[in-house]
């Protein structure tokens, strides 16, 4: 735990494991009631006078947390292969992906502008400046350990809030070593601070209902959302939720099936399943079926599962045992129902993996809408692929959702992307581009996926409040 910039153990410890492995890989404090008092106070008191610096003092230290985050940006990847499983790849471009956060908003940092607006009377004039929130307090998932941190913390420090961490169970390595960039960049006892914890209700109560915490940002799964802005809205609290997904991608008449499989097939198995954007409903016209379907299961047989810190591995384990079951309960309701399972559908023991959490890249065909996967986020590397016949059936079928985060579209034709795009109800939408993501994008949900944006100029926003001043003169 880190507060009031200082590093402190606890009295009881909490275990973090290694996914690939089932190695015990460290320890980190369990933090009491006293320790979460004084996390609030600490980033109460430091406000106070954090709120006070210039932008430009703020945007340079948050360069320096860039230039170190880049400096270790090896160490960082090795540490969340280990801790969160992916391949090392994958870890580079998430510290880079992370730090590219820390870099934009030392920018937007000095782009905080105000208005003056003209009055209908003649001695009157109205002055709009922008003021930090206040204290944050901030909650993060397991499957993006480094960069759901700098996609929060970035933004609200260059506003000018203090903030309270408090990172996912399984991947409080990852936080602790960017608070230690933090530290070492510069930025003044108690203005981040980091609490860890078992039983995370009990962070997430006091950040929604301390009168000190004026936001809570989260980002986790849809009902722990749900809870946690009911409790933040009791309390009048500024909130931004980036929940669950369940994303469509709809493969046109016109596009190449094979070019649209190779895409589907690299964004579904990034970070084997485990992302808010992955796609989990693919759409495929009843003229592109065969090709897709060949293309995609020869590319998901290919894929060699292990330990992402050996060369050569193409998708890590699941973060543990529960995303199993999970993740195995809905392929085998989906085949039971009547699905074709073309390749996969169970966990992978053999060659070493039988002490983690591994299953196997599994395409589904034939997936309807009475099907579990159909209809719940799905969080593994299972792609479960759904035949249509017309443009109409296929945008109703897509939004037919609670969800409303990503959705993709393969199409060669201009207008028919365009129509797609307009049609589909979702916040981002990937056009012939598996990544339509960047530090520069605005990036959030509709529906029960969220609310607010992070990223881009609207990621700044979510920490500023709007005073007016009416002047006479
Ligand atoms: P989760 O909701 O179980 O946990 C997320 C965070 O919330 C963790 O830090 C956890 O400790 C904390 N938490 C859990 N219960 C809590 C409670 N009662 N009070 C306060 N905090 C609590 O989700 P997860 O399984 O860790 O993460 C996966 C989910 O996150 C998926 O649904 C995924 O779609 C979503 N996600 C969304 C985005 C996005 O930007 N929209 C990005 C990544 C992940």
């Amino acid at each position: 735990m880190y507060i009031n910039g200082e590093w402190l153990t606890g009295r009881s410890e909490l275990s973090v494991t290694n996914p690939a492995t089932g190695e015990i890989i460290g320890q980190v404090p369990n933090c009491t009631d006293q320790d979460i008092e004084a996390a609030i106070a600490a980033a109460d008191c430091a406000f106070k006078e954090w709120k006070k610096t210039t932008a430009y003092y703020r945007s340079q230290l948050l360069y320096r947390a860039w230039e170190l985050m880049i400096r270790q940006k090896r160490e960082l990847a090795e540490l969340m292969t280990l801790e969160q499983g992916k391949p090392l790849k994958a870890s580079l471009n998430e510290v880079q992906y992370g730090a590219d956060f820390l870099l934009w908003f030392a920018e937007e940092a000095k782009r905080v502008y105000g208005q003056s607006i003209p009055s209908a009377r003649e001695n009157q004039r109205f002055l709009v400046q922008k003021s930090p929130v206040g204290v944050v307090g901030a909650i993060t998932p397991w499957n993006y350990p480094i960069s759901m941190i700098t996609r929060k913390l970035a933004p609200a420090l260059a506003a000018g809030c203090t903030v309270i961490l408090k990172p996912a169970e399984s991947t409080p390595l990852c936080a602790k070593a960017m608070i230690e960039i933090f530290a070492e960049a510069g930025f003044p006892a108690g203005v981040v601070n980091m609490l860890t914890v078992r039983d995370p209700a009990r962070v997430g109560d006091a950040f929604c209902t301390d009168p000190r915490i004026r936001k809570l940002t989260f980002t986790g799964s849809t009902p722990v959302g749900k809870k946690l802005n009911a409790l933040a809205a009791a309390n009048m609290k500024r909130v931004s939720m980036e929940l669950g997904g369940h994303a469509p991608a709809i493969v046109f008449p016109d596009a190449d099936p094979v070019h649209a499989a190779k895409g589907l097939s690299l964004v579904k198995f990034l970070n084997t399943g485990q992302a808010c954007i992955s796609p989990n409903r693919i759409f495929v016209h009843e003229d592109h079926l065969k090709p897709f379907i060949t293309e995609l299961t020869s590319r998901a047989g290919r894929l060699v599962a292990g330990n992402g810190m050996s060369e050569g591995v193409g998708i890590g384990p699941l973060i543990n045992e529960q995303a199993i079951e999970k993740v195995d309960s809905q392929v085998q309701d989906a085949i039971a129902q009547g699905a074709k399972l073309e390749t996969g559908g169970q966990r992978l023991t053999e060659n070493g993996l039988s002490n983690g959490y591994f299953y196997a890249p599994t395409v589904l065909s034939g997936v309807t809408p009475a099907m579990k996967i159909y209809r719940e986020e799905t969080f593994g590397p299972v792609a479960p692929v759904i035949t249509y016949r017309s443009e109409g059936d296929v945008i109703a079928m897509a939004n037919d959702t609670e969800f409303g985060l990503a959705a993709y579209i393969y199409s060669n034709n201009m207008t028919t992307a365009m129509r797609a795009f307009e049609a589909l109800d979702f916040g981002i939408i990937g056009i012939n581009d598996i990544n339509p993501t960047s530090a520069a994008a605005p990036f959030g949900g509709m529906k029960n996926s969220g609310l607010g944006r992070e990223g881009a100029q609207e990621g700044i926003e979510e920490y500023l409040e709007t005073k007016l001043g009416g002047f006479a003169i």
